[in-house]
């Protein structure tokens, strides 16, 4: 396939496995430069190193921090040049039913899932219009879209990360900044592997295609919606779920 993505830097936070390092494998592959952020160094460094190409980096972030989103965006602007993808993966569950969830478990999904999502954007698109090219996609989830038992607070995230992505569409379109989400279903990867085998059995059986997507599926739509075949979509919603939510 051709390298449609060559000359560009991309970033993508939590790259360093399941879909976000599928992501990043896949913007390498296509000719992007990456910088692999996760809050694990070691993580974020060892996936940037088994991406295609070279030049791609690791860096330590959590991006639910306001000072060291800032700091990461400035180092890796620096360090390898004014970001052109934003892709903001990064994402964690606390699941519990609604009248057991604590203040904290509340707190920690929303400020990783939707306010990481806003503290990168918030810094790396300023960057973005002042050459006018950029594109900003945000991992949102199905259940964004359904809800889910047991997840008020994931499912809350993930349904504010589309209206972050329509209304960011709308505001940036004139920049040429292109902005879309992707809403995955039950996606192999270790936020699934934890499931018991009947429970797995059983959201497979609510699944039209009958079976949890690869991350590499996931992938593939980020790949399209990055590149040059997607300049004329933006402020969408894209599922990869197998067919769960229609
Ligand atoms: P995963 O395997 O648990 O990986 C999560 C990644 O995010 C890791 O690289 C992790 O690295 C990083 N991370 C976590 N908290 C972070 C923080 N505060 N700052 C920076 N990086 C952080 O997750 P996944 O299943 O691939 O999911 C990726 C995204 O897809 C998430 O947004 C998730 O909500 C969404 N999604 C997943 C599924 C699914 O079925 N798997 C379905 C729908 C949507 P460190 O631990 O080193 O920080």
């Amino acid at each position: 396939m051709r390298e449609e993505l060559k000359g560009k830097i991309a970033i993508v936070t939590g790259g360093s496995r399941g879909i976000g390092l599928s992501i990043a494998k896949e913007l390498a592959s296509a000719g992007a430069v990456v910088a692999v952020v996760a809050r694990n160094y070691e993580g974020a460094m060892t996936a940037a190193g088994t991406l295609d190409g070279s030049d791609h980096k690791g860096f330590s972030c959590d991006v639910g921090n306001r000072d060291a989103v800032d700091e990461l965006a400035e180092k890796v602007t620096r360090e390898m040049g004014v970001v052109q993808i934003l892709v903001n993966n990064a994402g964690i569950a606390r699941d519990n039913l609604f009248i057991r969830m604590t203040e904290d478990q509340w707190d920690d999904v929303l400020n990783v899932n939707l306010k990481g999502a806003f503290n990168m954007t918030r810094v790396l698109a300023r960057k973005m219009m002042k050459t006018k090219d950029g594109v900003i996609l945000n991992i949102s989830s199905v259940v964004g879209l359904t809800g889910n038992a047991g997840q008020v607070n994931y499912s809350a995230s993930k349904a504010g990360l589309i209206g972050f992505t329509k209304s960011l569409a709308k505001e940036l379109a004139s920049r040429n900044i292109r902005c879309n989400a992707i809403t995955p279903g039950f996606i192999e990867s270790d936020m699934t592997d934890d499931l018991p085998e009947s429970v797995t059995d059983d959201l497979s059986s609510k699944i039209p295609l009958g079976y949890f997507g690869r991350p590499d599926d996931v992938a593939g739509l980020a790949r399209f919606l990055s590149g040059p075949y997607a300049r004329y979509i933006t402020g969408q919603v894209i599922s990869v779920d197998g067919g769960m939510a229609m």
